[in-house]
């Protein structure tokens, strides 16, 4: 290089250059060149010629040594500098060979311009790096709908992505400077607030999920990191929020905290026991029921609370977790009341598609399983009782409005019944249909709960037998009638039965009466004729001698005397014949008198319903008599005041004993027609009757047997209407043994 005293240095011998300060351009870390005013290089220090390869430069121009700077930053300032003598710094960059970016400060000097500079490539391309990097980031996050804000003091936003934004419904213009209470929920601002304020202190990022708030009110759940970053231990560290927006999330987990709530409640508020165990036999949830009944809490093993049955609920369990299939089982189990059976059923409990364990609800039927047994028990009996009976029981479903018949049914009705009612009242005989069902339903209006009633039927063989139904009404809690269960009993061979009995003992009576009539008569024929005869022969003797004038006196008399005492002795045998007839003489006994009075009743009005009885004879009133013969007296009258009777409006016969002296005196008396005057003195009379066909021999033969006790039988004049009969028997000796029936 020519000239040059120094290297990299032109002479400045003389010149305004000699005042250049080249020590210190030596010693300083920066590149360092000087034009001249002809902008010919005039110095480089040594880093300047290690940058730009300054072999040959000194003494030429700028603008030939590189010729890029023309129209460039470079010759733009420099120019202005050497004409404004102010200094001006820049970022520029130049291309080949030097392809690199330059920090300049071009600064005048007399009439030269000293040029410091440095090559800041690596830093500029360091910060494109990093903004583009920055962008990608950007980005990244915004796709990932992060918002993402870094802010300083005074909350003077850094950096505030799209996301962020959108986020709060605010501007990045809105959100410069605000503080973050602006923009959160106010029930999230003191919480929120205190945790900043304490993790600012120690720099320390924290995690919260938090509510903002934006102008229109919505409300946006995220979850925020907050972090600090420092870039001069002077300032206040700044802050980084990054924001992920959780609304749905949050919306969703509190729909399913809300489900798990009402899950929970539900299940709580069953009657029977839930619960949840998994694969090793451990409660992992148990429902209210479960808790306070047998106290199993969630995290218990089955083997520590239930040790005994542990073994078979484990078998059970394995089973369902196995196959995958639900299983229910009834099972006997010790509660704390007492042993109780339990059906329960259990089913696998999945969590993402693996069998985690079981899922079982377990209901106490020991009620109905007692209550089954019951009506099992119930229903065998109805069943047992309905074969022993020849009765058709039915049961009737007022609400369906069906009959239901036992199979004993089929023996009254021939067939197998039908359902309906209208099967039932087309049986019922004709005469008697309207009534029987128009009071059945009335019954059913009436609020009664028996019914009963006695009709015609017609039978399996066609014809119409009596039956006799009866019937139970069942209600609801509500009183309304619901079914009514009866049994109808064909009671038809009772009744004939009953009917024979009575026509017997009515012709038993005639009978009676026919032969002791007989017999008395024929005998009288025999036995009177004699005495009779005789009389009739002295009567007429003494018709003769009455006619042959003069009559003897004495002769006369003993006529008279002898006739009557034949007409005496037939009256004598008529007496005797009469004992002979009623059953000879009386063979007495001591006799509680109640009994055959009521035998008397019973037998004398079978055919009399409508006649009302009063007895009035002390329970333990005791006559000496054949009881037989007593019952047959009082047959007698009470027959007669039954047909005294007949016709009249009113029908009462009152039986009466009193006790009179030695003897017992009893009356019967009627409501009937009263005694027909021409009868009253001939009352006692054989064939004496008023009635057509009376033989006129029952008060004749009760004179008898009276008579054969020692008693007397008269007709009292009855005060009103009627007649009143009474006969005296001897009362029974107080010491005398008792009657045969106590005697035993
Ligand atoms: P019969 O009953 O066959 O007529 P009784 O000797 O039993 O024979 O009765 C004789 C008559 O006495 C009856 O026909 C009747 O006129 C009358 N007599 C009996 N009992 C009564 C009575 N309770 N009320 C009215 N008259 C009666």
């Amino acid at each position: 290089m020519a000239g040059s005293a120094l290297s990299g240095r032109i002479d400045t011998t003389g010149t305004a250059a000699g005042a250049l300060p080249i020590a210190l351009f030596e010693a300083t870390t920066d590149c360092v060149l000087v034009l001249d005013r002809d902008w010919r290089f005039i110095y480089f220090n040594e880093r300047s010629q290690d940058e730009l390869d300054t072999q040959d430069l000194l003494g030429k121009t700028i603008w030939t040594s590189f010729p890029d700077t023309a129209g460039s930053t470079f010759e733009e300032v420099y120019r202005r500098v050497a004409k404004n003598r102010v200094s001006e710094t820049f970022e520029a960059y130049y291309p080949d060979p030097l392809d690199a970016w330059y920090e300049v400060h071009a600064v005048p000097f007399h009439d030269m311009i000293v040029v410091f500079f440095r090559n800041t490539t690596k830093r500029k391309r360091a910060s494109e790096a990093l903004l583009q990097r920055y962008n990608e980031l950007d980005t990244v996050l915004s796709y990932a709908r992060v918002g993402i804000m870094h802010y300083a003091e005074d909350h003077r936003l850094v950096v505030i992505n799209e996301q962020f934004c959108r986020i709060l419904g605010r501007t990045r213009e809105e959100l410069d400077g605000l503080p973050m209470e602006a923009f959160t929920h106010p029930d999230d601002i003191p919480w929120s607030a205190a945790i900043l304020a304490k993790h600012r202190e120690t720099e320390t990022p924290f995690y919260i999920k938090k509510r903002y708030i934006r102008p229109d009110g919505e409300v946006i759940w995220c979850s925020v990191a907050v972090s600090f970053v420092r870039y001069c231990e002077a300032e206040e560290p700044a802050t980084i929020v990054v924001a992920r927006e959780i609304t749905e999330e949050m919306e969703a987990q509190q729909r399913a905290e809300e489900t798990r709530t009402l899950l929970q409640s539900v299940v709580d508020s069953a009657e029977d026991l839930i619960f949840v165990k998994n694969t090793e036999g451990r409660f992992v949830l148990t429902n209210e029921r479960m808790r306070s009944q047998f106290g199993v809490m969630p995290g218990e093993h089955e083997g520590d609370r239930f040790p005994e049955e542990a073994g078979r609920f484990r078998a059970e369990d394995d089973e369902v977790i196995s196959s995958g299939k639900r299983l229910v089982v009834e099972e006997r189990f010790p509660a704390p009341e007492g042993t109780r059976t339990f059906q329960t059923i259990k089913v696998p409990w999945q969590r993402d598609g693996e069998i985690r364990g079981i899922i079982a609800i377990s209901r106490d039927i020991s009620e109905r399983v007692k209550s089954e047994a019951a009506l099992r028990e119930s229903e065998e009996r109805f069943r047992l009782a309905a074969l022993a009976t020849e009765d058709a029981i039915w049961e009737w479903d007022l609400r369906r409005g069906t009959i239901e018949w036992s199979s004993s049914s089929a023996s009254l009705t021939g067939e197998k019944p039908g359902n309906s009612l209208d099967w039932w009242s087309d049986r019922i005989h004709p005469d008697d249909r309207e009534d029987v069902v128009n009071g059945i339903l009335r019954f059913l209006e009436s609020g009664d709960q028996r019914w009963e009633r006695q009709y015609r039927f017609r039978r399996a063989d066609g014809s119409h037998g009596i039956v006799f139904d009866r019937g139970y009404l069942v209600r609801d809690d509500d009183g309304t009638p619901t079914r009514m269960i009866g049994a109808i009993c064909d009671i038809t061979p009772r009744i004939e039965a009953q009917e024979r009995i009575n026509r017997l003992q009515a012709q038993l009576v005639q009978i009676s009466r026919v032969s002791a009539m007989e017999a008395m008569g024929s005998t009288l024929a025999h036995e009177i004729n004699q005495p009779l005869a005789a009389a009739g022969n002295y009567l007429l003797g003494l018709g003769r001698i009455m006619a042959g004038g003069e009559p003897d006196l004495a002769a006369v008399q003993s006529g008279i005397d002898q006739a009557h005492a034949e007409v005496t002795r037939a009256g004598e045998i008529i007496r005797r014949l009469r004992r002979l007839v009623e059953h000879g003489s009386a063979e007495t006994r001591p006799v509680r008198l109640a009994e055959p009075v009521r035998e008397a009743a019973r037998l004398a009005l079978s055919q009399a319903a409508d006649v009302a009885l009063t007895v009035a004879v002390p329970p333990d009133m005791e006559v000496l008599a054949d009881p037989v013969q007593l019952q047959q007296v009082l047959f007698n009258l009470i027959r007669n005041s039954a047909d005294a009777m007949r016709g009249c409006a009113e029908k009462a016969i009152t039986i009466e004993a009193e006790r009179t002296g030695r003897d017992v005196c009893l009356r019967v008396s009627d409501t009937g027609r009263g005694i027909a005057p021409e009868m009253s003195d001939r009352l006692f009379s054989a064939f004496a009757s008023t009635k057509a066909g009376g033989l006129g021999v029952g008060l004749s033969i009760c004179r008898t047997i009276v008579e054969a006790h020692g008693g007397r039988i008269w007709a009292e004049p009855a005060p009103g209407r009627g007649a009143v009969f009474a006969f005296t028997v001897p009362a029974a000796p107080a010491d005398s043994p008792p009657p045969p029936a106590e005697a035993g």
